[in-house]
């Protein structure tokens, strides 16, 4: 069977590859830039192509392009690169998939936990509706899933995952351990605000639990079970970094230094993987301080 991956050579496509050569799957990646990768000895037995139009056949999709959230501040500009980028990939890939004689079977989509928007303290499952259409994040992630879904039409099982933060050696958690490292790590704002995780190994396995289960379909949230507040995973992050988490980084120097992303950082969201855990998925790291522990000793 061939998985083809759009944004494979990302974070979370790097750490699922290997997943899927253990059960040896024919893999083939999408990137912008491939020759980017030819020297790269990770890809060494990955087929690496810029375009749809070079693909025979996929059985499963994985789609995972998209410009970074946190490369750079959401000026308009970005803003309408980070939706673009999902949106006209998740559009190709369904339009090329149309022309496909042998259809894939399943298509598995990115997507955010942003799509619930900014929701206090409410708990969040699969079944809550999405946030206001006003906030940035929940036009973003309604649009990408509308996008993917546009696959069903075609006999193909669509389940999207809206992804909580990953954690990780790479993306949030470096840029958020930074302050740590230096004795100056702190609560953001008033520190109540939810968090809502995943460690990075058990997303990748979650995405081949929804690809082994052909019963799965819908939107499933890729987080831990246990959510944090912003005061818990400072004390977390400060014990398992063994450094001291006593300063506050007020909401206006959040907002000057991160502009409009401070607003997802100050309201936070409490979302739990309902249906993946009816479904009999087991998460390696339900807690946070083992998780923690296990990226950063
Ligand atoms: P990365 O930023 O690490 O990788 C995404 C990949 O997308 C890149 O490797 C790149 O591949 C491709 N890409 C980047 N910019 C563009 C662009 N402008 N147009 C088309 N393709 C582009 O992301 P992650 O692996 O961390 O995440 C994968 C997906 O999951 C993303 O869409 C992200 O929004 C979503 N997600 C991730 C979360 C996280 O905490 N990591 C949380 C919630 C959602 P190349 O350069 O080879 O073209």
């Amino acid at each position: 069977q061939t998985v083809l991956i759009t944004g494979g050579t990302g974070f979370i496509g790097r750490n699922l590859i290997p997943l899927l050569q253990k059960e040896n799957y024919k893999i083939i990646v999408i990137s912008r830039t491939p020759s980017k990768y030819e020297d790269d000895f990770f890809f060494k037995h990955i087929e690496l192509v810029e375009d749809f139009n070079q693909v025979q056949h996929a059985d499963i999709v994985i789609n995972l392009a998209g410009a970074n959230l946190s490369a750079k501040r959401w000026s308009p500009q970005y803003k309408q690169e980070i939706v673009n980028s999902r949106l006209e990939v998740t559009h190709k890939l369904i339009d090329w998939m149309s022309q496909q004689k042998h259809k894939p079977h399943t298509l598995i989509s990115g997507s955010a936990i942003g799509y619930y928007g900014a929701r206090g303290n409410e708990t969040l499952d699969e079944s809550s509706t999405s946030g206001s259409a006003s906030e940035f994040q929940v036009r973003l992630c309604s649009q990408w899933e509308d996008a993917a879904y546009r696959a069903e039409g075609l006999g193909v099982r669509v389940c999207c995952i809206r992804t909580g933060v990953v954690l990780g050696d790479e993306g949030a958690l470096p840029q958020m351990s930074l302050p740590f490292k230096f004795g100056v790590g702190g609560k953001l704002g008033s520190g109540n605000q939810y968090f809502s995780w995943v460690h990075i190994n058990d997303h990748v396995r979650a995405v081949m639990h929804l690809i082994d289960n052909k019963g799965l379909q819908g939107s499933f949230n890729l987080t831990a079970p246990h959510p944090v507040t912003n005061e818990v995973l400072t004390k977390t992050l400060g014990k398992v970094l063994s450094r001291p988490t006593f300063m506050t980084v007020p909401g206006f120097a959040l907002k000057l230094t991160v502009g409009e992303m401070a607003k997802i950082l100050l309201t936070g969201q409490r979302v739990v993987p309902k249906k993946l855990e009816e479904s009999g998925f087991e998460f390696k790291y339900p807690e946070l301080e083992q998780a923690l522990t296990e990226i950063l000793k």
